[in-house]
């Protein structure tokens, strides 16, 4: 269960590989074990909107995975907890938009940080893929389509505008889950789409907010 691409700057949208779900390790519980720094505490209450959860547990460290995989959510005899992992560079990026989400807006954002928008849209993306997880979704083409369902929440609870929260769905739409198709396949569906299997909210046409 783990979020795979490479983080994409200056407009370079690659993504790459595989899906394995991992149970939870020495690691995850001495990463759990102390307190949550300022960043994970705002994944943890974004998380916690989305999911409904009373308590979800976020942390920043070393996955030890590849490092395309920005996060992952450890599973206990096949289930998931309620927590999961990001990159730290994640929450870095959360903590940099949370700080001024209009900076990242596509269609205002200034050149050196337009560089940014795909980095911050995949941030945004893992905290709302990894939540599906929490909530026991695990197939990756439809938890990848919720999640992109949900970034305008996360960006929205972030502090950006609706407005601009959808813009930042749509970029995760238009330009970087197409790359899905080809690269990571197994988090793309021809179904994800208004009015597919995948859509959220059959009875709008609004997409993917
Ligand atoms: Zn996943």
């Amino acid at each position: 269960m783990r979020v795979l691409v490479v983080v994409a700057l200056a407009g370079v949208f690659a993504v790459a590989a595989h899906a394995t779900a991992r149970p939870v390790n020495a690691q995850d519980r001495a990463l759990l074990a102390r307190p949550a720094t300022a960043e994970e505490k705002i994944a943890e209450h974004v998380a916690e909107r989305l999911t409904h959860h009373a308590s979800v547990s976020v942390r920043c460290g070393p996955l030890a995975e590849p490092n395309n995989v920005l996060g992952l959510t450890p599973t206990q005899s096949g289930h998931p907890l309620d927590y999961f992992l990001l990159r730290p560079e994640e929450c870095t990026y959360l903590a940099w938009f949370h700080e001024t989400p209009a900076r990242w807006d596509p269609r205002t954002c200034a050149r050196a940080d337009c560089a940014y928008v795909a980095a911050m849209t995949w941030a945004l993306q893992t905290v709302a893929h990894e939540s599906y997880h929490v909530l026991g979704y695990a197939n990756e083409a439809q938890v990848d389509c919720y999640g992109m369902q949900s970034i305008w929440f996360v960006a929205n609870s972030l502090g950006a505008s609706l407005a601009e929260a959808q813009e930042y769905a749509s970029f995760y739409a238009t330009r970087l889950y197409p790359q899905r198709q080809f690269s990571t396949p197994e988090y793309w569906s021809p179904e994800c789409r208004d009015g597919g299997r995948y859509d959220l909210r059959p009875a709008s046409h609004a997409w993917p907010s």
